[in-house]
């Protein structure tokens, strides 16, 4: 509670006078009560406004909102298209009773609803973090369904699967399902109100007049930012979200005390501290805890990205306000979505994804410019754990059908605290999302779009060979901590750990890691892969860098278009050409000018005619635009306990 706030209740004074007069001890005994009394209605007014602030702040806080009038975004005609089997598609989680779950101690059978039991109230604060008119409109829908307003029940199958009210589908077009709303810069973290050019005057002022500490607070990773009269003020999400977060941590220790794995319930409670107090080093240590984890029967991620947020990182447009803002030591940080995995660890496949560890030093000591920084691989230290994840619930970010689910994903990334008290990181493979294609489909796929010799070596296993290549890449190569590559950050490190995985494929097979099958099998399936639908707005990440990856295989001869418009790998040069990328890239990040990243991704991001030709055919192939995810087992369990 800031001070000022304080002064604004001053207490009513001057205005007591002595009326009647009796000894002085009478009279001291008075004024000694009269002022208790007076300081007890300071502090009980005190309280009363400290409450009231907080509903106000508070998310969870019953504020009297105005009815909010909404209007259906998609047509009946669009919405019966987009939710009919050949546009929606299905991806199953974890069914009942699988012998992943049966075969689990009752203990952790125990833990694992307790956290299902978190990942619905994670669900709830992240829909309030994405958009301001997820919650209302959300209840808005339910409304009209008990009406049996049929609009209302398909807007509302979208609606959980792209978790929120705006999505991108497969073919990069926005799906509103709200009229007349769009995905905000500032999501749901900014006032809804708040202008990129607005807030870098608020921020500029607020500089100028020396509220460092304000500003800190407002650019950082996990605040809300709220209006303050003239300035903007933060608020952190453990406080904004504190009911919340609260009950999450409750469920988190309830889970620890059943749990049979003791790593895993010491990061229960780890977690569940980082919850109940606003304090990052509690994050820090959670994340460490969490990123040794590697045997334990449960899987448990709260994951903390940052890639919707387009306010905090647009201060780089503003010459004025980067060099306040360098001058004072502030690196704003876009904010973290939040998200909760469930899951149980598979053995048999954590076991093969494990053996590329021990050639991670050979891959660091690869890497181009190495002398340039310090790695975080040395022979005998390598912080990293890797697990492949029978799903069993995907909550909040991590589970949003935006244009698909991710296959797998190694945190915590650079901006957080833990890599800096020696901290690891953990990479997690979503074993039923990469089990979501099915054969006819894919064979129906290269007979269109693959030259017919090389159908042998498209296997879409060896697309999770190539994510277990990308996601070690992350962990190799410059840290990003004072990262100044704006917008294009994200865009250039998931170039790099693309890079990484088929540069080194190679390397690995030398060393006895691919077999020569596997080897061939991962360059055309990799190549074949970079091949999409339509072209992406430049805001996808990870979609800008796959057609960046097209172009430049073509360009150093790494494929060719048959006379017949299909593609034909020249498996000799696509190893090579990727190196030649990954050296751009590595440059680019240890450079770390701003200019220089916008110039090299500008330089390869091109939608040619060879792309067009390919995204065609696929258009036509596969016509899945959303999807929805079935988690049988999260519900059987949600609904017996
Ligand atoms: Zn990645």
């Amino acid at each position: 509670m800031e001070s000022e706030k304080i002064s604004i209740r001053e207490p009513m004074t001057g205005d007591i006078e002595e009326k009647t007069c009796c000894n002085k001890y009478v009279k001291i005994f008075i004024i000694v009560f009269i002022g208790l009394v007076l300081i007890a209605g300071v502090v009980f007014l005190f309280v009363l406004f400290l409450q009231d602030d907080e509903k106000g702040e508070d998310g969870n806080g019953n504020e009297d909102k105005v009815e909010p009038k909404y209007e259906f975004g998609l047509s009946m005609e669009e919405l019966k298209k987009r939710t009919s089997k050949d546009y929606l598609g299905t991806i199953s989680l974890l069914k009942a009773n699988s012998p992943e779950y049966n075969n689990l101690q009752d203990g952790d059978k125990k833990a694992l609803v307790h956290l299902l039991k978190a990942a619905m109230i994670l669900e709830k604060i992240e829909y309030k973090i994405d958009d301001p008119h997820n919650t209302p409109f959300k209840e808005f829908l339910e409304e009209e369904i008990k009406k049996d307003n049929e609009q209302a029940k398909l807007t509302k199958i979208l609606f959980d699967g792209q978790k929120g009210i705006n999505a991108l589908d497969r073919l990069s077009v926005e799906v509103n399902l709200a009229k007349g709303h769009k995905t905000l810069p500032g999501i749901g973290v900014y006032p809804e109100d708040l202008t990129q050019e607005e807030f870098h005057k608020i921020l500029i002022k607020m500089l100028k007049e020396n509220k460092t500490e304000e500003v800190k607070n407002i650019t950082n990773q996990r605040s809300i930012v709220l209006r303050d009269g003239e300035y903007l003020k933060a608020v952190d999400y453990v406080e904004y979200f504190k009911e919340d977060f609260s009950k999450m941590a409750d469920e988190f220790e309830a889970a620890a005390n059943v749990s049979t794995d003791e790593n895993f319930t010491q990061y229960l409670k780890f977690q569940a501290q980082a919850l109940r107090t606003a304090d990052p080093m509690l994050d820090a240590l959670a994340d460490k805890k969490w990123a040794e984890l590697q045997d334990t029967p449960l899987e448990l991620t709260l994951t903390r990205e940052n890639y919707a947020d387009e306010i905090t990182g647009s201060f780089i447009k503003n010459d004025e306000l980067t060099a306040l803002l360098s001058e004072k030591n502030i690196t704003p940080v876009t904010k973290d979505n939040l998200g909760l995995r469930v899951g149980i660890v598979n053995k048999e496949g954590t076991d093969f994804i494990l053996k590329i560890k021990k050639f991670l030093p050979d891959l660091a000591d690869n890497m181009p410019y190495k002398d340039e920084y310090e790695q975080d691989i040395s022979e005998d230290s390598i912080k990293q754990t890797m697990v492949d994840a029978d799903l069993v619930y995907l909550a909040g970010d991590v589970g949003a059908y935006r244009a698909g689910i991710t296959l797998a994903e190694n945190l915590p990334n650079d901006d957080k605290m833990s890599l800096t008290i020696e901290g690891g990181r953990r990479n997690v493979y979503h074993r039923q999302i990469r089990f979501g294609t099915n054969q006819t489909e894919i064979q129906n796929k290269l007979n269109e779009i693959l030259d017919p010799e090389q159908h042998q070596y498209y296997d879409v296993e060896a697309d999770h060979w190539f994510t277990i290549g990308h996601e070690n890449t992350h962990t190799l190569g410059p840290k990003r901590v004072n990262d100044k590559l704006g917008e294009y950050s994200s865009i250039i490190e998931e170039n790099k750990a693309d890079m990484g995985g088929l540069a080194f494929v190679n390397l690995l097979t030398e060393k006895g890691y691919y077999t020569e099958e596997q080897r061939l099998k991962m360059i055309v399936t990799a190549v074949v892969d970079t091949f999409l639908k339509v072209e992406p707005t430049l805001a996808q990440a990870h979609r800008v860098r796959t057609v960046m990856q097209n172009y430049y295989l073509y360009q150093k001869g790494a494929y060719n278009i048959t006379s017949d418009g299909k593609i034909h790998v020249n498996i000799e040069n696509v190893v090579d050409a990727a190196y030649d990328m990954l050296t751009e890239i590595i440059r680019v990040q240890i450079d770390n000018v701003f200019e220089e990243g916008e110039e090299y991704v500008k330089k390869y991001f091109h939608w040619t005619e060879e792309m067009k030709i390919i995204g065609d055919k696929l258009q036509k192939l596969n016509s899945i635009l959303n999807s929805v995810v079935e988690n049988e087992l999260a519900d059987k369990l949600l609904s017996e306990n």
